[in-house]
């Protein structure tokens, strides 16, 4: 389907899915069984300059807004979920980093995000602050001209391979919502070390670690907004982000389709190719035509809301201000209740694509020696984080009872 998009967003797509083909497919059977990110793949990324898809020109980027990364993001998760991965974690850190920054932060923190130069990493999730992040423990205590930081996170991709992490702390725990803030907090920074590195079902390619901070000493330039803006910034960065998990939800489950199809034309049984059979042709229709359905929630999405982003970065570009606040000046909607639909959409249709696609080939792909079953493994985590889909429901329901409310 054609949903408009330029020549130069037709091109980042044809250049991330070459990517995917030639770089990614070779690597990603190892870099799963490993559980590690080969770096190579970052280098890949940062020549190609993915990592600045959705930041200024100004600042090193190509000028583009959310439907570009979710292009690049759809285009390598078809090749695997996890390699994907590095580019959409640091457009989530960077996300409050780029729209809550002060035009002096943004001189000092945006050009080595859109080069991929520093990797950025999300850091809300906690052993007992999951989906309410509101019950965050993690302090940091006013000290001067620092914060002085203690807690720990769990769960953070690309954790220890990124550089820079947009850490949620309480500045005032008295508070609750209303006392969380946003740090960004530099890999070396004394006091602030690795825990736990996970061992997972799925995106094994990425590495998900716990963050230790102990007396970690934080410069006061290194907030984001003030005091107390931490939990609107993360809603507003999650409004902005979730259309890219759903794309990688996408990229995942045509990446299924991509091994299947192929597979069912070949595989014979009573003396005919699979995919001549027609319950097999019945559900290969249905599930293609939830990834389109998929694609067309998502990047009318994205098309909407870069409408709104371009213009608000524009405009802070030129005045100094936030994108937040320029964001605030245009009056702009806020997109929580499309962002969550596409999420909740794409991530269950990933993991119905990928899940139908292993009993549509059989045996064969309950084995590791083909890659489907991995696209399954990959598929659930997008039902899972940035909110599960519960919670992705609650936030469509909040706001759908609302509109009716408001009459
Ligand atoms: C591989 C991986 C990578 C991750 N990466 C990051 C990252 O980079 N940064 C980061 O900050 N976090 C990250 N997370 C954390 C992720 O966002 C959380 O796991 C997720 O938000 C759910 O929190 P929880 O695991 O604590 O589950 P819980 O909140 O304990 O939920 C348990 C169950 O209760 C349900 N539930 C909870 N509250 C409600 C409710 N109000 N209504 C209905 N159902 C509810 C949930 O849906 C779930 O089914 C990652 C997680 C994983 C597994």
């Amino acid at each position: 389907m054609d949903y408009g998009f330029t020549q130069l967003q037709t091109e980042i797509a044809q250049l991330a899915r070459e990517l995917a083909e030639k770089k990614l497919k070779p690597l990603r059977a190892k870099a799963d069984h490993d559980e590690k990110l080969p770096m190579e793949v970052v280098e890949e990324y940062r020549a190609s300059n993915l990592f600045g898809l959705w930041l200024p020109e100004q600042y090193g980027g190509t000028g583009g807004g959310v439907t570009d990364l979710a292009l690049a993001i759809e285009e390598l998760s078809k090749a695997c979920g996890g390699l994907a991965l590095p580019i959409a974690t640091s457009a989530l850190g960077g996300m409050p980093a780029f729209m809550w920054a002060t035009a002096e932060q943004r001189e000092k923190w945006i050009p080595a995000l859109a080069s991929g130069e520093k990797l950025f990493a999300f850091a809300l999730t906690e052993a007992e602050a999951g989906s309410d992040a509101t019950a965050l423990k993690t302090t940091a205590v006013l000290e001067g001209d620092h914060y002085v930081v203690n807690g720990s996170k769990h769960f953070i991709s690309t954790g220890e391979v990124a550089d820079v992490y947009t850490v949620a702390v309480t500045t005032n725990p008295k508070r609750g919502a209303r006392g969380i803030t946003l740090l960004l907090i530099e890999k070396g920074t004394p006091g602030f070390t690795f825990g736990k590195k996970e061992e997972k079902l799925g995106i094994r390619a990425n590495t998900t670690y716990e963050l230790v901070f102990q007396d970690c000493k934080v410069p006061v330039a290194n907030r984001l907004g003030g005091e107390g803006m931490g939990l609107l910034a993360v809603q507003e960065t999650f409004d902005y982000s979730r259309p890219g998990v759903a794309a990688q939800a996408l990229g995942i489950a045509e990446g299924a389709l991509n091994e299947t199809i192929p597979y069912l034309r070949t595989r014979k049984q009573f003396g005919q190719p699979v995919s001549s059979f027609q319950a097999i042709q019945h559900k290969l229709a249905d599930l293609a035509t939830k990834v389109e359905a998929g694609r067309a929630l998502v990047y009318s999405l994205t098309l909407a809301m870069d409408k709104d982003y371009l213009k608000a970065v524009e405009n802070a570009l030129a005045s100094g201000a936030s994108v937040h606040d320029e964001l605030k000046k245009l009056k702009t909607r806020r997109w929580t209740k499309e962002s969550a639909m596409s999420k909740l959409f794409c991530s269950d249709t990933a993991m119905e694509v990928a899940s139908e696609c292993i009993n549509l080939c059989g045996g064969i792909a309950y084995m590791r020696d083909f890659p489907v079953e991995k696209y399954m493994r990959d598929a659930k985590i997008t039902q899972i984080y940035e909110g599960t889909n519960h919670i992705q429901r609650n936030e469509i329901a909040a706001a759908l009872i609302k509109e009716y409310a408001a009459g």
